[in-house]
Order: C-alpha cells, then sequence, then structure tokens
C-alpha cells in the first residue's frame, strides 16, 4: 500500500516511510491511496472471528509487504492486552469502554501499535547507530499512552510536550515520571502551542540533519488506523447480543483521529449507520457542518481537556473520505458541541438513569451527542465511546457526583513518582533541548 500527501506536494511512499516520517514533506497528511472493502463474508460472519483475527483482516491491507505476517500478528498480539466491554447505560444506549489499557484511555491502542512498528523498523534498519526520536504534542491523554506504548522500546527515544497547568495531575504523573527513554517537556502555553512547535520541528533542516525525527500524534497512520479495531469489536459484540438495529456511534472527538477511524472502518464495510462527533466548545468542526465554511480558532479550556482543539488535524482526513462534498458527509456524519455545564448534567444523568454508571467528562460529552442525534433518529441502537477512564478527571467527577472514586491499581503505582519535566518557552528552547540531549 502506498500513502500520498492530502496537500499533494510530495512523493509517494510506503507505510513504512509514512510511520517513520509522521507527516510529509509538504505538510501534508498521509492518505492510502486504495480503501478496499472487506469482504461481505467477512463481516456477515464476523462474531466467529478472534479479536486478533478481526484487528489483523482489518490493518494488513493497509501494512502490505513492509510487515511479515507473523511479525504484524505479534504486533497486533501486543497491541491487544486488554478488554473491550460494551456496557448497556439505559435503553438502546451502551458505552464502549475503551479505558482498559495501561494508562486508562483509547490511545493505549494506537500508541502501542506504533511503538512495535517503529520498534520492527528500527531493528530492521541498517542505521542502527542512528535512534528515532518521537515527538509527541499532548492535550493530556496522547502523552501519557505514547510515552507507555514507547517505554524500553530499543533505538527509540520520546519527547513529550505539553501545556503547562493545563493537565490534570493524573495526567501529568503519567507523562512525567517514566524515565528510561521517556522525557517530557512542560510548555508555557496551550496545547495548539505545543502541536504548532512539533510541525515547525519536523520542518527544520538541521534537526532534520541531524536525527530521525518522527510524530505520535494522531497524524501518524500507524496510531490512527489500528483505532479502526474497535468499532469492528464493538459490532461484533452487539451482533452477538443480537441487536438487529441500526447502529449509531458517537465518539468524543479532539483532533478527530478516532472518529476518522470509523468513518474508515465504515468505508472498509463496516455496517455503521452514522457517525456523531461530539465535542465541546471547541467547535470549529460543528460549525463547518452547520455553515459550510472551515474556520479554525485558538483552543479554549473546558473540563473535557483531551478535546480542547481549535484546529482539529484529522478533519481533512474526514474530508478526503467523502471527496469534500459536504452533503455526502452529511449522510454519514453529523457534529455536534455542548458546554461544560451541559457535560457535569449529563454526568449525572447518566448515573442516575443506569442506576450506577460513572462515566469521565469525554464520555458525557459522547453521551450529549447520541442522545441529540437519537432525538430525531429514532429506533436506532447507539454506542458511545468512553475514551477515558473517570479517575483521569477525578476532581470534576467526584465534585459532580459526590462520591470518592477508587483509585484503579495503574494508577495509584505512579502517583507517589517524582514528577520530572523541563519548563521550554518556545521553538528554540525545543530545539536547542533536541539537539543537545
Ligand atoms: C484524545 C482524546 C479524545 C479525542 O480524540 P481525537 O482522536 O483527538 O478526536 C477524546 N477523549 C479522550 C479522553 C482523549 O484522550
Amino acid at each position: 500500500m502506498n500513502y500520498f500527501s492530502l496537500n499533494n506536494n510530495a512523493p509517494r511512499i510506503n507505510f513504512k516511510e509514512a510511520v517513520i516520517r509522521g507527516l510529509a514533506p509538504d505538510r501534508g497528511l498521509y492518505f492510502p491511496e486504495k480503501i478496499t472493502p472487506l469482504s461481505s463474508e467477512f463481516i456477515d460472519n464476523i462474531e466467529s472471528y478472534s479479536n486478533q483475527e478481526i484487528a489483523y483482516k482489518v490493518i494488513h491491507p493497509f501494512v502490505g509487504d513492509e510487515i511479515p505476517e507473523k511479525e504484524l500478528k505479534k504486533i497486533i498480539d501486543e497491541t491487544l492486552c486488554f478488554d473491550f466491554p460494551v456496557v448497556e447505560v439505559e435503553d438502546n444506549v451502551a458505552t464502549l469502554e475503551l479505558f482498559q489499557g495501561p494508562t486508562m484511555a483509547f490511545k493505549d491502542v494506537g500508541a502501542r501499535f506504533m511503538a512495535r512498528c517503529l520498534g520492527y523498523f528500527n531493528s530492521k534498519s541498517d542505521k542502527k547507530d542512528k535512534e528515532i526520536t518521537v515527538l509527541v504534542a499532548t492535550s493530556g491523554d496522547t502523552g501519557g499512552a505514547v510515552a507507555s506504548g514507547f517505554l524500553g522500546v530499543k533505538g527509540i527515544k520520546v519527547v513529550i510536550l505539553y501545556p503547562s497547568g493545563k493537565v490534570s495531575e493524573i495526567q501529568e504523573k503519567q507523562l512525567t515520571t517514566n524515565g528510561q527513554n521517556v522525557s517530557a517537556l512542560e510548555v508555557n502555553g496551550v496545547f495548539d502551542d505545543c502541536q504548532e512547535m512539533v510541525k515547525t520541528a519536523f520542518l527544520d533542516q538541521e534537526l532534520k540533519n541531524n536525527m530521525k525525527l518522527t510524530s505520535a500524534n494522531s497524524i501518524n497512520i500507524a496510531r490512527w488506523l489500528p483505532q479502526m479495531f474497535y468499532f469492528f469489536f464493538a459490532y461484533k459484540t452487539l451482533k452477538k447480543q443480537g441487536i438487529d438495529k441500526k447502529i449509531v456511534f458517537s465518539i468524543p472527538s479532539g483532533n478527530f483521529g478516532n472518529v476518522c477511524a470509523g468513518l474508515m472502518a465504515h468505508q472498509l464495510g463496516l455496517p455503521i449507520d452514522h457517525f456523531v462527533a461530539s465535542t465541546n466548545i471547541n467547535d470549529t468542526v460543528p460549525k463547518y457542518m452547520e455553515a459550510g465554511v472551515y474556520e479554525p480558532k485558538p483552543s479554549q479550556e473546558t473540563i473535557s481537556n483531551a478535546m480542547d482543539v481549535g484546529n482539529p488535524s484529522n478533519f481533512i482526513r474526514i474530508q478526503k473520505i467523502v471527496n469534500n462534498d459536504l452533503y455526502k458527509l452529511k449522510k454519514t456524519f453529523s457534529s455536534y458541541s455542548f458546554t461544560d455545564k451541559e457535560t457535569l448534567k449529563a454526568l449525572s444523568k447518566i448515573r442516575t438513569l443506569s442506576g450506577k454508571y460513572i462515566a469521565d467528562p469525554h464520555g458525557a460529552v459522547g453521551y450529549l451527542g447520541l442522545k441529540k442525534f437519537m432525538k430525531d433518529n429514532k429506533d436506532v441502537f447507539g454506542v458511545f465511546l468512553e475514551t477515558a477512564h473517570p479517575i483521569k478527571f477525578k476532581d470534576t467527577v467526584e465534585q459532580q457526583l459526590g462520591l470518592t472514586l477508587e483509585i484503579p491499581s495503574q494508577i495509584e503505582a505512579i502517583l507517589d513518582k517524582e514528577k520530572e519535566s523541563a519548563l521550554i518557552e518556545d521553538y528554540q528552547e525545543l530545539k536547542s533541548y533536541l539537539l543537545n540531549s
């Protein structure tokens, strides 16, 4: 499989090159040349396949011959080290829990897959002496998942940039307490500043001459594409349960990589009727769906901070899937925006209606989007993605619900560790850090 840049001004390259590069030299995102639907025989009998078998079927065409079958299966086994439960919270509404991984956020799947692909490519490379440096900007959860996914992977160094004071305490611990091949830089600014610095670094010729630099944001195809897996897993679970209504997914969205992976799964033939990209007041995409004008703006802080993104990097891939046809997009895709106040109310409502379910603020936004869609579309079965464990947003959830959350063992283990990070102000400081470390 070859990949081309969505800016159309860079050479076509294979999976391996696209993973190593991250972003194309013309600053465009890579996109697969061909999307071939899976056989209907496979989709119709999906319940007879294991999750590992499904993942292999889904991803193999995108990897091509760049990773041999045996290695790819091993990578998949190591990626899928946890469960993907579908939990019913009220009639015709369920949540797909994507937080059972090591950092308790859905990004563990993509991060683990990407780390192992890069580790494999590096082990096969002739220039073993040149370490790969993974540079990643995070608004909260990405950094932790990438750190955990890459921790101890040979030949790869990870540098994480995060906005100072804008991530939760647990998130910060997950970013800054890893040691080994992982280091954290605290940026005096917002997430968009971090993302901009990372993009600038990739275009910096002096850096390029001195190191092999790649990204692990969802712009990287090895992080983005494996996110298709759990849409298939959830469909399999619902099919096993005998649900025969039309299925709608609502995805809490920030950079819109996750929902874009859902749309790719749909392109591969997964019978999902509609996708709702739910977000907070950072409403660039909902506004676009309404008015047809895409106007990026600075991000605003909310209680669902992993979605505080004013210029979602993956939206361009969504537009590509429908060949920039807004009318076509509207048939399978909607996007809604919600305030923090609505989100808090939803946390309480989910708990009351389900009798016990505790969502996190991102899941609650997903729930709101789903309910809004279902109001006008009765007789569907809705699934909202629960993208993080509520413990990651402990203060908000505890205050709203008036309870104390139990701390899961993965989190307990890092709370006492000492934070290690360096504060930086601008791109020049990042550059000298990279050149001198
Ligand atoms: C990253 C993240 C999101 C947004 O995912 P995108 O793929 O960037 O749209 C939503 N919720 C949580 C908890 C996240 O960490």
